[in-house]
């Protein structure tokens, strides 16, 4: 059962047509990497899976079942943005435990899952501080927690390192990598950064005014970019 099935999916805001018949499959536990330049879709893509947008036509699957009418909180998935988006009142444990106490979760799972996470992200010293007391790279890393608390079959991912400077930004790219390993969950990740597509993908989507361009391993789109347009983004430089 592939974790995420695209089927002619559109999408348009008022005459503008920002996606135009995508298909795409994300077979379970792969990682994916959408590519393109500003403006081309890439986080109403993200949205219209997350459910946070709704497709005009086409069908949106998340582990065999058709979603279109399912709402967000019931997709099985857990999406971290660019911008952390913490709440600056709660404490890092509160943050990461808010998802499950609005799910209702009982106590203890909550207590085990937020423990687990915070172990997998070397965030159990930072528990009890506030958002205002960490880093830039803690605050992300305390996004993605939140994240793994809900035990997500299909991680959404919208340029999450952007906002990092460039060192940091190396070492949470091998965190991601790593958690992917550990979790074996599926994920899905929106870049525009050529070395993190390059490095995390099992399979680059190359997205160009909406559609897609083309699919394929990193060393395929690099070796064999069908065009000028994805040889001037991963491909070499022949
Ligand atoms: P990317 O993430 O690749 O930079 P986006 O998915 O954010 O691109 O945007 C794709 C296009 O859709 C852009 O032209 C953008 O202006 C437009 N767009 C995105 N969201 C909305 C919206 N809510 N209403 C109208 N236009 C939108
Ligand atoms: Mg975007």
């Amino acid at each position: 059962m592939p974790a995420l099935k695209l089927e002619n999916v559109y999408k348009s805001f008022g005459s503008v047509e920002v996606l135009k018949d995508i298909n795409l499959t994300v077979e379970d536990g792969d990682f994916v990497v959408f590519v393109g330049p500003s403006g081309c879709g890439k986080s109403t893509l993200l949205r219209v899976i997350a459910g946070l947008e709704d497709a005009t036509k086409g069908d949106v699957f998340i582990g065999g079942e058709q979603v279109n009418d399912i709402p967000p909180s019931r997709r099985g998935i857990a999406m971290v943005f660019q911008s952390y988006a913490l709440y600056p009142h709660l404490s890092v444990k509160a943050n990461m435990s808010l998802g499950l106490k609005q799910e209702k979760q009982p106590k203890d799972l909550i207590e085990s899952r937020v423990q687990k996470a915070s172990e997998i992200l070397s965030l159990n010293e930072y528990l009890d501080r506030h958002p205002a007391e960490l880093s830039g790279g803690q605050r992300q890393r305390v996004a993605i927690g939140r994240a793994i608390v809900r035990e997500p079959k299909l991680f959404l991912f919208d340029e999450p390192l952007s906002n990092l400077d460039a060192a940091l930004r190396m070492n949470t790219r091998i965190e991601i990598a790593e958690l992917h390993r550990t979790l074996s969950a599926s994920m899905v990740y929106v870049t525009h950064d050529q070395t993190e597509a390059m490095t995390l993908a099992d399979k680059i989507v190359v997205l160009r005014d909406g559609r897609i361009e083309q699919v394929g391993s990193p060393m395929e789109l690099y070796n064999n970019p069908a065009n000028q347009f994805v040889a001037g983004f991963l491909g070499s430089p022949a």
